[in-house]
C-alpha cells in the first residue's frame, strides 16, 4: 500500500472508515477483476490492532470469510421461563469471526494489491461536487469520483424521538475459561431470557469455542445503556447461579451498544457518495445483526460499479414490508419491552428456525411471512400498527 502523495490525488472510489464496512467493500473491489484499474484510497484513523469485537451470523451457503471463522456451531438453545429448545440449525451454521482476524486478512488482500492505498486519518468533511466527492482530512483535500462513507452516523443528534423509535442493542461480554468441563461446543445459547426482564427485554447470550472456553455476553434491548456493574454483575449470577461455576478466568472482555432505529439511515447523500455500513442502515433495526447484510451490501455495490460503471440506483434493495415489520417491532420493544421475551418465545416454538432465518435476512415470500406474524400474539402487533398509523412511535 502506498500514501496519497498530495491533497491533488485524484481516485476513482474513496473509502472513509476501515471496519467492517469499509472492509468488506474494499476487500470485494479487491476481488472483482472488472475493477482492477481502479485507484482506491481507504481513509481510516485506526490502526486497527485490536479485537475489538466479534461477528456472528447464519449462513447456508459458503462466504467470502469462511477460512478466518473462528468456530461455527450447528444448534441453537432458546430459554425462557417454561420453554425451552435446543434447535438444530439444518442446513444453516452459526460462525464467528473475530474483529481482528478480519482487520488484518482484508488489510493483506488490499496491501498485495497495487490499487489500493491507505491512509490513518479522520475524514472532518465529505461533500459532493458536480464530478465526484471531496474529502477533508486535516488540512488537505482528496477529490474522488464516488466516496463510500461508514462514518458510524450521529443518531444523537439527528435524533427525532416523537417520529421515530430509538432503542439500543447493549452488551457486555466476557470470554472465560473453565477448570472443568461446562460448555456444549456444538450449541449457541442464542437467547436465555430466564433473567428478570425489568419491563425490558433482556437475555444472556453464549458463544461455547470448547468445553472450557466461552464468550458470555448479557444484552439488552432497551433505550439506555446500564452502568457497567450491571451487565457484570448479571453475568456474574448466570456464571455462579445457572451454570453452578465455583470457578473461572477472564481472558477478554467486549462491550457494545448497536443502534437499533428506524430513524432513516439513507443509503446514498447526493449523487456522489454512497453510506455504509450502521450510517447507511445496515444493522437491522430489529436486531442488530449487520455483518451479513454488510457483506450482501458489498457484493451489490461490486456488481453494479463493475457492470456499468456507476453504483445501483437502488443501493441497498430493501423491501418497505421487512421495514416495517422492524418498525413494529422496535414499538412493541420501546413501549412494552418485556413482551418482547414472549414474542421471539412464540417465534421459536411455532415454527421451523430456517423460516426465522430466512424472515430475518428478508427473503421471505408474502406467504411465509403472514406465517411469522400469525405465529405471534397479535395484541401488541395490533396496538404497533396504531401508533404507526398515527405517525409516532408508542410510549409505554
Ligand atoms: C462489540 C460489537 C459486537 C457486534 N457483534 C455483531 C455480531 O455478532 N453480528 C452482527 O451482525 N453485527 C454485530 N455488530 C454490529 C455491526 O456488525 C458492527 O457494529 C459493525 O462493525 C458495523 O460496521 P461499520 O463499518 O458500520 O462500523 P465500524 O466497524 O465501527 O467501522 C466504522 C469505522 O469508521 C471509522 N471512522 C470513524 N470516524 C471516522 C472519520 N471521521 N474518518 C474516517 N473514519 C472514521 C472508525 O474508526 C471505524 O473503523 C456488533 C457491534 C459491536 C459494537
Amino acid at each position: 500500500m502506498s500514501s496519497p502523495t498530495n491533497h491533488l490525488s485524484e481516485y476513482d472510489y474513496l473509502i472513509v472508515g476501515g471496519g467492517a464496512a469499509g472492509l468488506s467493500l474494499a476487500y470485494h473491489i479487491s476481488r472483482e477483476p472488472r475493477l482492477a484499474d481502479k485507484k482506491v484510497l481507504l481513509i481510516e484513523p485506526d490502526a486497527k490492532t485490536r479485537n475489538d469485537r466479534t461477528w456472528s451470523f447464519w449462513a447456508d451457503e459458503p462466504g467470502l470469510f469462511d477460512g478466518i471463522v473462528a468456530h461455527e456451531w450447528r444448534k441453537f438453545a432458546f430459554r425462557s421461563p417454561g420453554f425451552e429448545r435446543v434447535i438444530d440449525l439444518g442446513r444453516y451454521r452459526y460462525k464467528t469471526i473475530n474483529g481482528l482476524d478480519y482487520y488484518r486478512f482484508v488489510h493483506r488482500a488490499v496491501a498485495a494489491s497495487p490499487q489500493f492505498a491507505s491512509m490513518q486519518g479522520e475524514v472532518t468533511r465529505l461533500a459532493n461536487t458536480p464530478t465526484g466527492a471531496v474529502a477533508t482530512i486535516t488540512d488537505s483535500e482528496i477529490t474522488a469520483r464516488y466516496a463510500f462513507d461508514s462514518r458510524p452516523p450521529n443518531l444523537a443528534e439527528l435524533k427525532q424521538p416523537e417520529k421515530h423509535r430509538y432503542l439500543l442493542q447493549h452488551f457486555v461480554g466476557w470470554e472465560i475459561e473453565t477448570e472443568t468441563d461446562v460448555f456444549d461446543p456444538t450449541t449457541v445459547e442464542f437467547m436465555d431470557f430466564r433473567g428478570e426482564q425489568q419491563h425490558e427485554a433482556r437475555f444472556m447470550y453464549v458463544l461455547p469455542y470448547s468445553p472450557r472456553k466461552a464468550l458470555v455476553e448479557y444484552t439488552l434491548f432497551s433505550e439506555t445503556v446500564l452502568p457497567k456493574a450491571e451487565y457484570e454483575a448479571a453475568i456474574r449470577h448466570y456464571l455462579t447461579n445457572t451454570l453452578k461455576l465455583k470457578s473461572y478466568q477472564i481472558t477478554a472482555e467486549e462491550a457494545g451498544a448497536i443502534p437499533m432505529t428506524d430513524h432513516p439511515l439513507p443509503a446514498r447523500t447526493g449523487q456522489h457518495i454512497i453510506n455504509l455500513g450502521t450510517r447507511g442502515g445496515r444493522a437491522k433495526p430489529s436486531t442488530g445483526y449487520a455483518f451479513k447484510r454488510i457483506q450482501q451490501h458489498s457484493a451489490r455495490l461490486v456488481a453494479a460499479l463493475a457492470a456499468t460503471g456507476r453504483p445501483p440506483a437502488d443501493a441497498t434493495g430493501d423491501n418497505w414490508q421487512f421495514r416495517l415489520f422492524d418498525t413494529l417491532l422496535l414499538d412493541i420493544m420501546q413501549r412494552q419491552g418485556e413482551s418482547t421475551r414472549d414474542i421471539f418465545r412464540q417465534l421459536f416454538e411455532r415454527n421451523p428456525v430456517e423460516r426465522i432465518f430466512r424472515f430475518l435476512d428478508e427473503q421471505t415470500s408474502w406467504a411465509d411471512n403472514l406465517r411469522v406474524m400469525n405465529s405471534v400474539s397479535a395484541g401488541p402487533f395490533m396496538r404497533s400498527i396504531g401508533q404507526v398509523l398515527r405517525g409516532r412511535p408508542g410510549r409505554r
